[in-house]
């Protein structure tokens, strides 16, 4: 039976940089993507923004892997040419009654060890924004956003530069666990089936996760592994009033942190959206209900007053992978190696929704130190 050293799952952002990572030192590594392409779920339906770390919780994965991240992400981004924007980005108390919140949310961003944090007045917000009403904010000015088309181009080139095989439209069905590794079972491009071992298995399949958990038998459960899928709807806003934002403007967090509020943000080309929303989902469907541009036009006016009925137009639609179940608690990135569960080799990461994107060259790392830990290879 053929054999490899390392085999991916999952040809997104994280699979791809995990990927680049693990490569070398003449190790065999195989990335397996169901899609005819990389990025085709959570990587490409996102707000493209790098984050500076501000929300999580201190001592959380998600702060320390954004944090880090977002440094690496930016240096990343320069040495590879990929089109990026340090457009910073400002978090608006639309009352009095926000600006504890905005101050609480300072102290957490200063603990996560982000750069450059800073409550401004309203006088200062009308400077940066003109056209944005708000009591005041906290400046993020380290936030930026990137093309995240031309990161996954770059991933994907690097990772099979270093030698990687990418097998697209190729689907793993079936984990194994043997002696030495795993028996991956895999339906490739014209349907046909067929096995391969590998010595370690990384789970980076996003919103299928837990699916691909349970194909090497973890009971997802017990584990705190189940998905729950968060659809997020954007809208584009006209053309006409794309330039009346400049950066970044968000409102002030929602408390249970399932988003982070309907925001505004500009891609590289300067269209401005709005989004995302988030609502608990049972199916995997990118379609956006054009009837919720009401509910979009309602709370962004509250701190976007220039907008009016007819100025949004539907535009794309992500869905997040969350372990945060309905009105349950925050929930952390998993990223872990199953030795203790009896599966030497797997290691499972769960739950990567955002700041994921931020986050994948540092998760990279940290799942490579995993691997050189484990003394399997
Ligand atoms: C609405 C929204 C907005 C967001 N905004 C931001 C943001 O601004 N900044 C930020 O940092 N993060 C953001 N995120 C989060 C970020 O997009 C994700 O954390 C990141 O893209 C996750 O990448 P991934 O590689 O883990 O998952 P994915 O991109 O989903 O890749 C997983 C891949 O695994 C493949 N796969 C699954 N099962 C199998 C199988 N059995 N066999 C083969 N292949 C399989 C899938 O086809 C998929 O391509 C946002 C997410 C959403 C939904």
């Amino acid at each position: 039976m053929l054999s490899v050293d390392i085999a991916i799952v999952g040809a997104g952002v994280v699979g791809l940089a995990v990927a680049g990572a693990v490569a070398g030192s003449s190790r065999a590594v195989v990335v397996l993507e169901q899609e005819a392409g990389p990025g085709r779920h959570t990587s490409s339906r996102n707000s493209e923004v790098i984050h500076a770390g501000i929300y999580y919780p201190t001592g959380s994965l998600k702060a320390s892997l954004c944090v880090r991240g977002a440094r690496m992400l930016y240096d990343f981004c320069v040495r590879h040419g990929i089109a990026h924007k340090k457009t910073g980005k400002v978090i608006v108390a639309a009352s009095h009654a926000e600006e504890p919140g905005l101050e609480a949310l300072l102290q957490r961003g200063m603990e996560n060890g982000v750069e450059g944090l800073a409550l401004i007045t309203q006088a200062e917000l009308g400077r940066i924004e003109p056209n944005v009403r708000g009591t005041c904010a906290l400046s993020s000015p380290h936030t930026g956003i990137l093309d995240t088309h031309g990161l996954l181009r770059r991933l994907e080139a690097m990772a099979a530069d270093s030698g990687c095989t990418i097998l697209y439209r190729t689907r793993l069905c079936a984990v194994t666990p043997v002696k030495d590794g795993f028996v991956c079972r895999v339906e490739g491009p014209d349907g046909q089936e067929y096995s391969f071992a590998s010595r370690v298995v990384v789970n980076a399949a996003g919103l299928w996760a837990d699916h691909v958990a349970l194909l090497a038998g973890i009971d997802c459960d017990s584990a705190g592994y189940r998905i729950h899928k968060v659809k997020g709807q954007y809208f584009r806003v006209r053309r006409s009033k794309q330039a009346l934002v400049h950066g970044l403007v968000y409102p002030s967090p929602e408390t249970d942190l399932v988003g982070l509020g309907i925001h505004a943000t500009k891609d590289l080309s300067g269209a401005l959206r709005l989004g995302p929303d988030a609502s608990y989902v049972d199916t995997i469907d990118y379609d956006v209900d054009s009837g919720a541009a009401g509910v979009f036009l309602d709370r962004a006016r509250t701190i976007l007053p220039f907008l009016e009925e007819g100025d949004l137009h539907p535009d794309t639609a992500g869905i997040r992978p969350k372990l945060q179940a309905e009105g349950g608690p925050f929930r952390d990135f998993e990223i872990r190696h199953e030795a203790d569960r009896g599966l030497p080799g797997m290691i499972t990461l769960a739950g990567i929704e955002s700041p994921g994107l931020t986050s994948c060259l540092s998760i990279a790392e940290l799942v490579k130190g995993m691997v050189e830990d484990s003394g399997l290879l």
